[in-house]
């Protein structure tokens, strides 16, 4: 069968004619005596689209023949013409080739083998076996990114198993038939049966996105041609909502950023300050008082928690504070220096639909009930 996708990565409509048509797992599989939907295969996904009207769900190759799982059964015998999905093949091409060229400087930089490619429908990842430090990566992508705007040919060539023996290239195992290797003059020289933009240019921007630790390598998140525009359009739509909330000029984000946090936590600070002032003021009003319940708006669990241990040390019997709202619920802390709760805070649980526990003396929860029910639980109480 004629692979037109080896021959023609830019061919798009072509006719076949039907070989095979058999139920599959995914509709029908077809086989046509000459295809240009390349199959899934050597890291990069499989193309989609139609043979004459019918969808083509997914390509697979199996046993050298290309299977195209189609929606609708084909006709035996007929001639088919098919068309694949041009936007995702060519992002498909412009990443898999922005790979061969990371691939490719890397190990001729450094070394380090390509021991992992995945192209996902949002981020392609390279895994290298050597780990590289951030002033490397950085070198990688300027590198890369250079060599595509030089706007180099890519050479797609069929040696001969003598001309093999004697060529440097990446992915070299013992291969089976003819090998096609693929040239990104000055690059990288690798076996590869995948589909290829024809000159560098074509791939546009090469962004590395993150860097971590994998294995005894490097695993690298990169986005490639449109999609990269696409990416880094998303990420500053972002910087410029920031900088529009912030009043901060576009590339100032950070230091205003750091800015409000550091406000943020001076005003924490100050808050926690105020409280404590007001705390330990209810905790005079309560002093000597016996049981207490309180009823304070707008606290955090840990505000609820401080409050509680406040009053507890001067009311001289059991407190409970709470701190919420009817409709969402309310927050609470109780503690009692030398008393059991445990028995108090099940029953507690259990009527008001709570939750939550603690040490014998002292416990904290919520509950789902309103201020009047929780009274009226406590009120009910010897
Ligand atoms: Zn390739």
């Amino acid at each position: 069968m004629e692979k037109l996708y080896e021959q023609d990565p830019y061919l798009t409509a072509f006719t076949g004619t039907v070989l095979s048509c058999q139920q599959g797992k995914k509709g029908f599989d077809v086989v046509l005596d000459r295809t240009a939907f390349y199959p899934e295969g050597g890291g990069q996904p499989y193309d989609i689209g139609t043979l004459s009207g019918t969808r083509v769900l997914e390509v697979h190759e199996r046993g050298g023949q290309v299977v195209h799982a189609c929606k609708d059964a084909l006709e035996v015998g007929a001639v088919v013409e098919g068309s694949i999905d041009w936007e995702r093949r060519f992002d498909l091409m412009q990443n898999h080739s922005g790979e061969h060229i990371v691939s490719g400087i890397a190990h001729s930089k450094w070394g380090c083998d390509n021991v992992g490619f995945h192209m996902g429908s949002d981020l392609i990842t390279i895994d290298l076996n050597i780990m590289l430090a951030e002033d490397q990566l950085k070198e990688l992508e300027q590198d890369v990114n250079r060599y595509i705007m030089e706007d180099h040919p890519i050479v797609i060539t069929f040696p001969s198993s003598e001309e093999l023996e004697t060529l440097e290239y990446r992915s070299k195992k013992a291969l089976t038939g003819q090998v096609r290797i693929v040239s990104f003059p000055g690059a990288d020289t690798c076996a590869c049966c995948g589909t290829h933009v024809s000159t560098t240019g074509q791939i546009g921007l090469v962004k590395l996105l993150t860097v971590q630790k994998f294995r005894e390598g490097v695993r690298i998140e990169l986005v490639c041609g449109k999609r990269a525009f696409d990416y880094l359009n998303r990420a500053l739509e972002q910087n410029r909502l920031v900088s529009n909330l912030l009043s901060a000029k576009i590339f100032e984000t950070g230091s205003a950023v750091s800015r409000l946090l550091s406000e943020n936590e001076a005003l924490k600070a100050r808050m926690m300050a105020m409280e404590e002032q007001h705390f330990a003021a209810l905790a005079t009003q309560h002093e000597g008082k016996g049981d207490v319940m309180v009823f304070e708006d707008g606290l955090a669990p840990d505000g609820v928690r401080r409050l509680c241990v406040a009053i507890m040390e001067r009311c001289g019997g059991r407190c409970v504070c709470f701190s919420g709202k009817d409709s969402e619920g309310y927050k609470y802390a109780m503690g009692h220096k030398g008393g059991d709760l445990k028995e108090l805070t099940k029953s507690l649980n259990q009527t008001l639909n709570g939750r939550g526990g603690g040490k014998p003396d002292f416990v904290q929860g919520s509950v789902n009930a309103s201020q009047a029910d929780i009274e009226a639980f406590f009120a009910a109480i010897p």
